[in-house]
Formats: C-alpha cells, sequence, structure tokens
C-alpha cells in the first residue's frame, strides 16, 4: 500500500478524513514526516500546522491547524486528535487576529500582574491565534 489514511478528531468530530502520500507534522520535539509503511508511534503534537499531500493531486497540500493533541501511526493510518483543529479554508481570520489582541493584552497584564498562570493560558492562546494566522494564508 502506497497511501495513508489521515483522520483528525476533536470534541467536533471528525474534521479530515484523506488519502495521503505523505504527512508533515511538528511534534513537541521537531519536526517528522510520516511516509506510508511507517512503524508504529504516538507522539503529542506542538500547535502548529499539519501539512498533507493527497494521492488525489499531485500538487495540491492540505494545511491544518491543529492545537496540540496527539498523533497515532498504525497500519498506515495518522490518528490525530486534538481539542481544536480547523482547516485552512474554515478559518475565520478576523476572529484569530481578535483572539490574537486578547491574548497580546492579557499577556500585558498578567506580566504586570506577575501572575504566571495567565500568563501561561494566555501564550498558549496566542500560539493558537498564531497559528490560525499563519495556516489561513496558505488557501
Ligand atoms: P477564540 O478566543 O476565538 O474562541 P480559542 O483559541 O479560544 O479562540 P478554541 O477554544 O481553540 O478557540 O476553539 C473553540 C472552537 O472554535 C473550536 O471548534 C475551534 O475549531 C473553533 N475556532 C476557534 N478559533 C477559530 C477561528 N479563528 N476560525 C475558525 N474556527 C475557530
Amino acid at each position: 500500500m502506497d497511501w495513508l489514511t489521515v483522520n483528525v478528531v476533536t470534541p467536533d468530530g471528525l474534521v479530515y478524513d484523506h488519502r495521503a502520500t505523505i504527512v508533515v507534522a511538528k511534534t513537541t520535539d521537531g519536526e517528522i514526516g510520516i511516509l506510508p509503511k511507517h512503524a508504529p508511534i504516538i507522539v503529542p503534537l506542538a500547535i502548529d500546522e499539519v501539512r498533507v499531500k493527497r494521492t488525489d493531486s499531485e500538487t495540491h497540500v492540505d494545511w491544518i491547524a491543529v492545537n496540540g493533541g496527539i498523533m497515532e501511526v498504525r497500519d498506515n493510518v495518522i490518528s490525530i486528535i486534538a481539542d481544536s483543529a480547523e482547516r485552512e479554508r474554515d478559518i475565520d481570520v478576523s476572529r484569530a487576529e481578535r483572539a490574537k489582541q486578547r491574548a497580546e493584552r492579557m499577556i500585558e497584564k498578567a506580566k504586570e500582574n506577575a501572575n504566571k498562570d495567565d500568563l501561561r493560558r494566555a501564550t498558549v492562546a496566542l500560539h493558537r491565534a498564531i497559528n490560525r494566522i499563519n495556516v489561513s494564508k496558505h488557501t
């Protein structure tokens, strides 16, 4: 078999289900490229983009903004399970821009108040927003 099945699942349901020739994702340890017949692995993902080269197009690449989660590879199936994930075409850029500005304001306030928990939360929210903005540019 020279293709992989790629599924992305969130609490909203199945957000992606296609056949691919290669998938590139960012784990918490760095970038990883998965080809067919890859050995079984389970890895934590960073808040970053996942790139999928589909079997039904020579040139087209799908981009998915993935909000952390885990990726399992087994028997030519890639399952990504995340709190949220959006394809490039489904991203509301103005919402992400507003989320980015909100997170930046929260970071400033958390620094002023030396509130580490708020700073951590706001930093993660900022990463989510920046990731969505970056992925939306690939449409
Ligand atoms: P916001 O502050 O705008 O709600 P968030 O990062 O807190 O952003 P999440 O909690 O990660 O949002 O996601 C909640 C739901 O909204 C998920 O279903 C996610 O896919 C969706 N979502 C969040 N931001 C966007 C966006 N910019 N475009 C499309 N869907 C989004």
